[in-house]
């Protein structure tokens, strides 16, 4: 292997990886050669006699490690869009070595000193408020990464990151695999009755697929609800549905989660936190535990109140059917039949009007242009990870350009589940990168010849993921460490959320929202009451979300030497203790398959997705009362906080769009909490 197209930038526009080049064969020696190459050039910063200063330390720092940055943003979007056994082998054998080398970095005592002089001296340093403030936050990254602990204890934490790193990954995988091995299979179309045509055309396919020609193959989302459980009209298959969701991955784990909690309290109460959940949140605009817990408390009572009256309206339509209690794989399909009774809306009627192409391009894509002032060019020539990958060069209104956006929205076996916004290109002043942002969604592929229809909640999550790829796009920094999205994990998700306004928007859902086969626009009543009937699911939804996060605090909020002895039992003593506990609606995540919190970085951090949604919340009715026009809000909003990333602090930045600081009413008022 001579050429590994890892070893030089790419030639590319905007350094889109070279694509065509590369082979799974590269990652390995990838990765090593690009560990290897960032400690070489941090030994030359620390092996310097001269005297620190902002620019041999800080910047050589922020110039370090390039060709790890770009074959591990490859990777990690390969990983885990079109997977293979040799990419799984290669995570496995790389989550270790990474974790080691974060360490190796961070509990570097020469450079930690230098950093820690010039932090000292900051206040005569004359730095710029982004330089100032990348001093601080990498001094803080030191700090919590344990610079100054001793030297046993610093030797205790490198094996716990690496076991955590490895466990992570292991997790990963089994969820992966459990996923798959749990698909429902049924013999005979009549079971499926309730789904559509195209539906049941497609869970044979998928069998064939999956080599099962002749059966019916429904593969299972990542969540614990299954967008199936709606239609299906015979309940055992209802229910034998949800049990293979709800039973995945829980022999294997289990006990991975028991073993990563305690670990996590291991390392937490090492650098001097009572809990896992403290040292997280310790860096995060939450601040403290109480703060966290004071919201969500705040928010258990009237959710499950809310949950109950809901639950009261299915048990009366379920009544006729002979049914006496509502069980959980009986909720979305009563959910359903509530909606088309009381609101006179059928979700599935709604899907001719989302027809992916039309709800990009005339939706997600026109918003932007309506609020930003972008356009968007298709670049086929230009190759992505997968031939589903679409390529999209991004304008802004003078015609200058921005950057690329890839899009890859529909779902394949070698695809985890969810939808996710990844880095391929992190925009940054100081090396001259523009950024290269993609996005995944697992859309079911439709029949051959057929076009793809969307539900109302996948056309929120094109829309979704689409604001975080405006976050990646609008990044104006000088410093790669503060690019785009890179904000605090509970601040991630707001500009996202914030997004999501658009899809209701009258003058974006009237360009969209037409129907593929006679171009009729989707009648503004039905969407009213669609927007109606959604207020009427806020109660499972903020309890489903709710449950999954406390559960998230139960496990990280545990000191250190709490033994466990059953995840399940845990589970469920969590979730009655706080008064959360409600056998109809189970928790988005259940723990063997929650990969949020124990595989991909939102560890006590699942809160962050209501935390954000305050500030969406109140954002959204800024730009809905400001009295400004669309465009210029969205200027505002893009100026003083898209294209911040974290180079400086995102209250700030939000009290620079709304002119305060953020209000829980409106929030409190769209779940029906208030
Ligand atoms: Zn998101």
């Amino acid at each position: 292997m001579t050429e590994n197209p890892f070893f030089t930038p790419s030639p590319l526009v905007y350094q889109l990886p070279p694509y065509a080049e590369i082979r799974q064969e590269h990652y390995l020696p990838a990765y090593e050669r690009g560990m290897a190459e960032q400690l070489a050039e941090i030994a030359a910063i620390t092996d310097t006699h001269s005297i620190p200063t902002f620019e041999n330390t800080l910047v050589a720092l922020e110039r370090s490690g390039q060709l790890l940055s770009r074959v591990d943003a490859v990777f990690r979007n390969q990983s885990s869009s079109d997977t293979t056994e040799l990419l799984d082998e290669v995570e496995a054998t790389v989550s270790p070595l990474l974790a080691a080398h974060h360490d190796a970095i961070h509990l570097d005592q020469k450079l930690f000193a230098r950093i820690e002089a010039l932090y000292e001296a900051r206040a005569g340093l004359e730095l710029d408020p982004e330089s100032l403030r990348l001093l601080e936050r990498r001094y803080t990254a030191f700090v919590r990464s344990g610079a100054r602990l001793g030297a046993a204890e610093q030797a205790r934490l490198r094996e716990l990151n690496a076991e955590l790193a490895a466990l992570g990954t292991t997790f990963q995988q089994n969820v992966n695999a459990a996923t798959r091995a749990a698909a429902l299979v049924v013999d005979s179309a009549e079971e499926l009755a309730g789904l559509s045509e195209g539906a049941i055309a497609g869970a044979a396919e998928n069998a064939k697929v999956l080599g099962r020609g002749g059966a019916y193959v429904l593969s299972l989302k990542s969540t614990s609800g299954q967008p199936e459980l709606a239609q299906l009209s015979d309940r055992s298959v209802r229910e034998r549905l949800l049990a293979a969701s709800l039973a995945r991955g829980g022999e294997a784990n289990g006990p991975l989660a028991i073993r990563m909690a305690g670990l996590r309290a291991e390392r937490a109460a090492l650098l001097g936190f009572p809990s896992h959940a403290a040292y997280v949140v310790a860096d995060e605009t939450a601040g403290t535990v109480e703060a966290v817990s004071g919201l969500l408390t705040r928010l258990v009572e009237p959710a499950v109140a809310n949950a109950r009256r809901e639950a009261a309206e299915l048990a009366e339509v379920a009544a006729a059917d002979g049914i006496e209690e509502i069980a959980a794989h009986d909720w979305a399909y009563y959910s359903e039949k509530v909606r088309q009774a009381s609101y006179q809306v059928d979700a599935a009627a709604l899907r001719p009007y989302f027809e992916l192409e039309r709800v990009l391009k005339d939706g997600v894509f026109f918003a932007a242009k309506l609020a930003y002032g972008l356009s968007f060019t298709e670049r086929p020539e230009l190759t992505a990870h997968h031939p589903d990958a679409r390529v999209f060069e991004v304008f802004e209104e003078d015609g200058g350009s921005l950057g690329l956006f890839i899009g890859d929205f529909h779902a394949r076996a070698s695809k985890r589940g969810g939808a996710w916004m990844d880095e391929l290109v992190g925009q940054s002043g100081l090396t001259g990168l523009r950024p290269v942002v993609l996005n995944n969604l697992n859309i079911p592929r439709p029949a051959p010849g057929e076009p793809a229809l969307l539900s109302w909640d996948e056309v929120r999550t094109l829309f979704h993921e689409f604001g975080h790829a405006l976050h990646g796009l609008f990044s104006d920094v000088t410093y790669p460490l503060f690019a785009g999205t890179a904000v605090p994990r509970d601040f991630v998700e707001f500009p996202s959320q914030v997004n999501e306004m658009w899809m209701v928007r009258p003058e974006v859902l009237a360009n969209y929202a037409r129907h593929h086969e006679t171009g009729e626009p989707l009648p503004a009543e039905l969407v009213e009451r669609m927007t109606a009937a959604e207020g009427f699911g806020q109660g499972f939804r903020t309890v489903e979300y709710l449950a999954a996060t406390l559960l998230d605090w139960a496990w990280h909020t545990l000191p250190q030497g709490h033994e466990v002895a059953d995840a399940g039992e845990f589970e469920e003593r969590a979730l009655a203790e706080a008064g959360i506990a409600f056998p109809a609606i189970p928790p988005r995540y259940r723990t063997p398959y929650f990969q949020h919190i124990f595989s991909s970085g939102y560890s006590a951090g699942y809160y962050a997705y209501i935390w954000s949604e305050v500030l969406d919340a109140d954002t959204v009715r800024w730009f809905e009362t400001n009295g400004k026009s669309v465009r210029d809000s969205g200027e505002l909003f893009r100026r003083e906080l898209l294209a911040r990333g974290n180079s400086s602090d995102p209250l700030e930045s939000f009290r620079a769009v709304v002119g305060r600081a953020p209000e829980t009413g409106p929030l409190l008022e769209r779940r029906g909490l208030a």
